[in-house]
């Protein structure tokens, strides 16, 4: 019997494709609009015309660039905050404690919205946490056995709508299903062993409806987005990850059929699919992107997917260098033999983790722009290799040679490879990554400091006050002489010790009012670094980081912070804490050159860091912190991979610490609480002194220390700096009280949890009056 059903052709599929592109506009235009209306200065209407207008320049961007129009090449992947928000706006999974800000149909307002992402009084906004391996923050979805699930926003389908009205077809990007629930944590109540994603079966109508929706719109094609497939640094196990997808695209893929659906392609970005591509590959989805930066291709013909389209994600969305297109053009005609119906060329994520373009950067040296493909360079990059797959490798013959003219002029380039950075890393020795025995510098550093019981200390940096804003503008424009400026910032030094000593604080930091950014700081004042004027990538929310980029050899021109730390001292008896940011968060932080290993970029950057503390050293300061905060951040998302990042990381950090003197204190800190998890990685630092987050978690990680029988300093935050609320003595001294009870008090210092340059002097100074009384109390008890 032949069935008398049969299913529709595949929707055609571009030859060219991204994943997404930048939501916050070329001059942060949502940014702006967003603040304006949180400040109560615009409405909700400002913001959606604003954000209307974006989504318009954008796809008229991105066709002007030669993504097609007629099929769904450009994506509908738009958002006012954050992607995973949205899905939780859509699925109408808003935790209990904002339930009322939705409507009757369970739809949030653009205000409720961003009270959800932002909290209200004692109603905490939803946790925020990495997405994957980038700089990116999402908002944790908190899904329990009592959530409920209802298709409560339409959003998707009505910027759909909208693309069309303008004549472009797009493709809608929303986060997979089995992703969503798998990035979940479980709610505050919900029993022992839940895991979100046991809700898979009652979400998967919403998406259905959705995708009904989409389709009866006009979509012909949707993407769905799932990373959590080739991270193995999830709750949930990447069995239970590939059991779930099995099961959620049989029922979107089967139990709509097409037309009342759109095509399903579903995007695995951010590394390697490994043995998920055959599990993708056996569901009746019609598309697969492929990270294939990240990842590598199949060698190999993989069961299943002869009937899909495959877009090969070649073109790195995560870093900001141009490609050598004729080695992209290769890997593609490599995948075009495996047999799928279509090879589409793509990028390996979304373009969000990267600026706009490199037109809007006048100022940065001619060739090193040369070098360089921000997101509208790599859709040119895209559209070229769609071409090469269409019409022939010959079509885009000129753009193959000039893409690998750029790659060559830049591994020639003065500054790329320098003998003398190369001889020295080459030279290094074992002993230059190792200090002497701990027990030898705790007693040299005990003579040398005469430190109390529970020394306290800050992180570093005091509030940016609108007024060093103010001055540094000023600087930048030429208003400000040098000499002017520099004397505006000893005064505030001035100001930020005398304020540390009425307090009573025993180790003093300078404040860090010079810098406008930990990372940006120090590349301004290495060699091997350039800084971008509009090079903004979204970090969460409103939020955007400007990431400096390392292109060449990295070394130390002069010495850096010394003059501010030296002068600091002069002012004040009490030791000065002299504060550089380290190899790992540098690199973090930065898009960095990606024509050699990681590994030997660290340790340039290192060496350089090591001058500079040596300096310090000689200059008669006695303690320098190192910050790591980017640490577990740069961890891989597959567990085979970190013992080889953390080696590296963590010899990076020695050896920009270990050139000091036994008297010499080094501090570190870090800016998570997850000290159990990198416990093997934190000592291996080898720091005097780690300071790390532990208010927001209630000392939790007191036990993870005692555990692991951690016998150098530390100091567990003791109130949370990321919120203005200003902590009672009393709950700082009861924190206080529950770290003697289980660590030794000889290691144990006391400090908030990270820096406190986003608070204002009102919360500062009371803050750290209760953190002085609390240690005077519980120093009272030992
Ligand atoms: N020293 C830095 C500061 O206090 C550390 C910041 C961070 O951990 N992100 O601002
Ligand atoms: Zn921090």
């Amino acid at each position: 019997m032949t069935s008398t059903t049969t299913t529709p052709a595949v929707p055609e599929f571009p030859a060219g494709t991204i994943l997404g592109y930048p939501r916050i506009g070329p001059h942060r235009e949502l940014k702006k609009a967003l603040e304006a209306f949180w400040a109560g200065k615009t409405s909700a209407d400002d913001v959606e015309a604003v954000a209307a207008g974006l989504r318009k320049q954008t796809r008229a961007r991105l066709a002007g660039l030669g993504l097609r129009t007629d099929v769904p090449a450009i994506p509908s992947a738009f958002s006012f905050y954050d992607h995973v928000l949205d899905t939780t706006a859509v699925v109408g999974a808003v935790p209990a404690r904002f339930a009322d800000l939705a409507d009757a149909d369970g739809r949030l307002d653009l205000a409720g919205y961003s009270t959800v992402a932002r909290g209200r009084g004692d109603d905490l906004p939803l946790e925020m946490t990495k997405w994957f391996d980038t700089n990116y923050h999402y908002l944790v979805p908190e899904i329990g056995p009592e959530t409920t699930f209802r298709y409560a926003s339409d959003r998707p389908v009505r910027e759909f709508a909208e693309g069309l009205a303008d004549g472009v077809l797009t493709r809608p990007v929303l986060v997979g299903p089995v992703t969503y629930l798998a990035l979940a944590k479980p709610t505050e109540g919900a029993p022992e062993g839940f895991e979100p994603l046991d809700r898979l079966a009652d979400l998967l109508p919403v998406y259905v409806d959705l995708l009904r929706d989409l389709a009866a719109a006009g979509a012909t094609w949707v993407q769905l987005d799932e990373p959590a497939l080739v991270s193995d640094s999830l709750t949930v196990t990447p069995e239970a990850v590939r059991a779930a997808v099995t099961e959620a695209y049989r029922v979107l893929a089967t139990e709509l059929a097409r037309p009342d659906r759109p095509a399903i392609l579903v995007a695995a970005p951010y590394g390697d699919l490994g043995a998920a591509l055959g599990v993708l590959a056996a569901t009746d989805v019609e598309g697969i992107a492929l990270d294939l930066v990240r990842g590598a291709a199949p060698t190999v013909a993989v069961k299943g997917l002869t009937s899909k389209v495959v877009v090969g994600g070649v073109i790195d969305g995560h870093n900001i260098w141009r490609a050598d297109l004729d080695t992209k053009l290769q890997v593609l005609e490599q995948l075009e033999t495996l047999g799928a119906a279509q090879v589409a060329a793509g990028t390996s994520t979304s373009l969000f983790h990267v600026p706009h373009t490199v037109e809007d950067e006048p100022a940065l040296d001619p060739t090193l722009r040369g070098w360089l493909a921000f997101a509208d360079q790599k859709v040119a990059e895209v559209v070229t290799l769609a071409e090469g797959l269409t019409e022939g490798r010959e079509a885009i013959h000129a753009e193959l040679l000039a893409a690998g003219d750029a790659v060559r002029s830049r591994a020639a380039a003065p500054g790329v490879v320098r003998p003398e950075v190369r001889e020295r890393v080459a030279a290094l020795t074992e002993g230059e990554f190792h200090r002497g025995p701990f027990a030898e510098r705790r007693s040299a550093q005990a003579a040398r400091l005469a430190l109390p019981p529970l020394p306290t200390t800050t992180i570093g940096s005091f509030p940016q006050t609108p007024e060093i804003r103010k001055a540094r503008a000023a600087h930048a424009k030429g208003d400000l002489t040098t000499e002017q400026y520099e004397d505006e910032m000893r005064a505030e030094i001035r100001r930020v010790v005398e304020l540390q000593e009425a307090i009573g604080l025993d180790v003093l930091v300078h404040g860090e009012p010079e810098r406008n950014d930990m990372v940006q700081y120090f590349a301004e004042n290495l060699d091997g670094f350039a800084v971008t004027q509009n090079g903004w990538v979204q970090s969460y929310g409103s939020r955007c980081t400007r990431p400096s980029i390392l292109w060449g050899d990295v070394s130390r021109p002069a010495p850096i912070t010394v003059a501010w730390t030296t002068y600091t001292q002069s002012l004040t008896t009490k030791p000065v804490k002299g504060m550089l940011t380290g190899p790992v968060t540098i690199l973090a932080w930065s898009f960095v050159r990606d024509d050699q290993p990681l590994a030997d970029t660290a340790n340039q950057v290192a060496l350089a860091l090591r001058d500079e503390i040596e300096d310090l050293e000689a200059a008669g300061i006695a303690v320098v912190q190192v910050d790591e905060p980017a640490l577990r951040e740069l961890l891989p998302l597959k567990a085979a991979d970190h013992a080889a990042y953390l080696d590296w990381s963590v010899r990076s950090f020695t050896l920009a610490t270990s050139g000091v003197r036994p008297d010499t204190q080094i501090h570190t800190h870090l800016c998570y609480s997850e000290f159990g998890e990198i416990i093997g990685a934190i000592d291996g630092l080898d720091a005097d002194v780690t300071s790390i987050e532990a208010a927001r978690s209630k000392m939790e990680i007191i036990g993870d220390i005692a555990g692991a029988g951690y016998a150098r300093g530390i100091g567990p935050g003791v109130y949370d700096i990321h919120s203005p609320r200003v902590p009672t003595e009393g709950e700082v001294t009861e924190l206080l009280a529950e770290a003697v009870r289980s660590i030794d008090a000889d290691q144990l210092w006391v400090n908030p949890d990270c820096g406190l340059k986003t608070r204002r002097y009102e919360e500062v100074n009371p803050s750290l009056e209760h953190m002085l009384a609390a240690t005077r109390a519980v120093r009272a008890t030992l």
